[in-house]
């Protein structure tokens, strides 16, 4: 079974969050709805009372209140509506109302929508943050953002850059539906990192353009973000470069310049 079929939708909640909804016209009941990361249940209800869908499953990429906050919400709902919802998220994080706890290699099937996902371990952003990847795409929370990384709250900078060199080594054409619309801000990090990078220039220009428009940036795409994303690009030359800069010193290896332009974004 692929997700090929699974259509995605963004629900827009509180200044920059993206809720996405998972669908499926060709499964057995194409009103059938996963929600991944419903922050805000009112936004999810509205959608769903918009589109007459049948809420069956929410996926949880980690503890954070603008990623669980609607959980109960939703749940209480769809006890009146006599609907059964289960509930996905890490098992290395307390979270309430969770069903299933999920750790690395963990496969979620989701029958209702003809989705199957397999589970990454993502720690860095949180200690259990993880994300649901399927051979088309990849809900990664606030792990990967486009042009950007999530902040490192809980983990440290080396387990942050192996949590996104996971995502990175996903094939080039995986969709990237990360949490927030963060790009913009990212991308003028990005070029201060690598002013010269002539595809992360017309990537900028081309967001700037959508957002001007009022439209979205997400999703992105791994290949994309390996040529614009400075922190995929840790092992390139001008990002190593540009670090020693900031830092002032020589930086040995990808975790010193990973950490480097993190806390250099973090002051940006
Ligand atoms: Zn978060
Ligand atoms: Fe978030």
């Amino acid at each position: 079974m692929s997700s090929k079929q699974v259509t995605v939708t963004a629900i827009n909640a509180f200044n920059d969050n993206y809720i996405w909804a998972l669908s499926n016209e060709t499964s057995d009941n194409a009103n059938n709805l996963v929600l991944v990361d419903p922050g805000d249940a009112i936004a999810c209800i509205e959608h769903i009372e918009k589109h007459q869908q049948v809420l069956s499953a929410i996926l949880i990429t980690h503890h954070h209140h603008d990623h669980v906050g609607g959980i109960a919400k939703l749940l209480h709902y769809a006890s009146e509506k006599n609907w059964s919802v289960k509930v996905y998220g890490p098992a290395n994080e307390k979270i309430d109302h969770l069903d299933i706890t999920l750790i690395e290699n963990d496969q979620v099937s989701l029958p209702e929508i003809n989705g199957q996902f397999s589970v990454l371990d993502l720690p860095g952003h949180t200690k259990g943050h993880i994300a649901y990847v399927s051979p088309e795409m990849v809900f990664c929370g606030d792990t990967l953002f486009s042009g950007g990384c999530g902040r490192l709250f809980e983990g440290t900078p080396a387990q942050m850059l192996q949590s996104l060199t996971k995502l990175s080594n996903l094939p080039d054409k995986t969709s990237v539906y990360c949490a927030h619309e963060y790009t913009q801000a990212n991308l003028a990090f990005a070029l201060a990192v690598e002013p010269k990078n002539t595809q992360l220039q017309e990537y900028a220009t081309k967001v700037n353009d959508l957002r001007a428009n009022g439209l979205s940036s997400i999703p992105t795409n791994i290949g994309l973000e390996q040529q614009i994303n400075p922190f995929l690009r840790c092992n390139q030359a001008s990002v190593k470069l540009s670090a020693q800069t900031h830092a002032k010193q020589i930086l040995n290896d990808p975790t010193a310049v990973f950490a480097t332009i993190r806390s250099w974004k973090d002051n940006f």
